[in-house]
């Protein structure tokens, strides 16, 4: 494992130390309020800004749809975390994902990984090839094929590492390079490492999306999305201009939560990701279980990949059941702490038969269910895992 960030960019005073991201994470975007002092940032409900008698807007702000002091906080924050330049904040992590998408152009080609989050093929199939994109999915895993699917008008390749729901590890580096080879972009689905456990523009990445619905928020009640880039671009000024202009944008209050919840996010990360690795090495013990996807269990194909741009693995994984559909759904259905629900990256662990969320379009064996690991104890996770075992 890497050392723990050492190098972040200090967001503070320009002359400072570079900070780590626990740092980071509690005071990127914050000062105190010069109006009260308070310390917990305001909320700014308005929709409105005053202009001065000669028209101007010595804020900076005039409409809360093109810019709002809790989301350009929020933003402030995200790009301070990944080591970026800029961040768009938007209403989810769907939102932002099809912005990316939309500042390509009709006619562009697009490559994107055959296991990911089921969104974003759905998002490129139902809006974007009808509107001229041309989309190839490939083995992300497989850099050969990844290599021969580029085609001259690739503008754009799509990774998200880990992978949903099979914990596939990408190799940010190798498939930037060819992005980057071809005169096109590699765009980073961070969701599932989050900025603590991975920063995608150390490998080469050059936009970083997230839902920070998951992680970021943390605490399973606020929806939200960001695109955060490495470096200015033109095509983060449409990226922006889709989030000012088209108004897919999150709430103040939204963008509020989501900053109050990456203050605690570093530590969040390290309990998720430890109490993850010793259930899946307890996993993979149980007669019962099948296979365990986690990259930080021995074996796993795309180990040594995820120990070089990883701090550590994560808390998600997946497991199958021997038995079929019907004994994940007899596991899923006897379970009492863990909680039968799809999403992920909040305090309650929560469990979920992949393959029926997904439907009928799935390729998720039927006897995988997916994990996400909370912050309860490990003996509390793995006593009520193994009575629904047993069940
Ligand atoms: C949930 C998720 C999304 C979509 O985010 P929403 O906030 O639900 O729109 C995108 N990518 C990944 C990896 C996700 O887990």
């Amino acid at each position: 494992m890497k050392p723990n960030s050492a190098t972040q960019p200090a967001t503070n005073p320009s002359n400072a130390p570079p900070m780590n991201l626990e740092t980071i994470a509690v005071h990127a975007g914050r000062s105190i309020d010069p109006a009260t002092g308070a310390i917990a940032q305001p909320l700014y409900l308005s929709t409105t800004f005053e202009r001065e008698p000669d028209g101007s807007y010595p804020h900076g702000y005039l409409y809360t749809r093109i810019e709002n002091p809790n989301r350009a906080r929020l933003e402030e924050c995200l790009a301070a975390l990944e080591g970026g330049v800029e961040a768009a904040a938007f209403a989810s992590g769907s939102a932002a994902t099809l912005s990316v998408f939309q500042a390509l152009a009709p006619g562009d080609h697009v490559i994107a990984p055959l296991d990911v989050y089921t969104g974003t093929p759905a998002i490129l199939r139902t809006i974007l090839e009808p509107w001229g994109l041309e989309v190839t999915f490939v083995d992300m895993t497989d850099v050969e094929a990844v290599a021969r699917s580029l085609r001259p008008n690739t503008r754009l390749i799509w990774i998200e590492t880990p992978s949903n729901p099979r914990l596939e590890i990408t190799d940010i580096a190798k498939i930037s390079a060819l992005a980057h080879r071809n005169g096109g972009i590699c765009v980073c689905d961070n969701t599932w490492a989050t900025p603590i456990l991975q920063q995608p523009f150390r490998h080469g990445a050059d936009l970083v999306v997230h839902s920070t619905t998951k992680y970021l928020g943390g605490h399973s009640d606020v929806l939200g999305g960001a695109v955060i880039a490495h470096k200015p671009s033109n095509l983060f000024q449409k990226i922006r201009a889709i989030q000012k202009i088209g108004g897919g944008v999150p709430s103040p209050f939204d963008c509020w939560l989501i900053h109050r919840g990456i203050q605690t996010l570093p530590c969040r990360m390290r309990v998720h990701s430890d109490t993850a690795l010793q259930l899946a090495q307890w996993l993979s013990q149980q007669p019962q279980v099948e296979a365990v996807y986690y990259p930080g269990l021995p074996g796993h194909p795309g180990g040594a990949i995820a120990t070089h741009q990883m701090q550590s693995f994560g808390g998600m994984l997946s497991i199958q059941i021997h038995g079929g559909r019907d004994a994940a759904f007899a596991v899923a259905a006897h379970v009492n702490l863990f909680k039968r629900a799809t999403s992920l990256g909040g305090v309650e662990s929560l469990i979920e038969h992949r393959a029926s969320i997904e439907g009928p379009t799935s390729g998720t064996p039927e006897n995988l269910l997916r994990l996400s690991i909370g912050l309860e104890h490990i003996a509390d996770l793995t006593a009520d895992l193994d009575q629904a075992f047993s069940a």
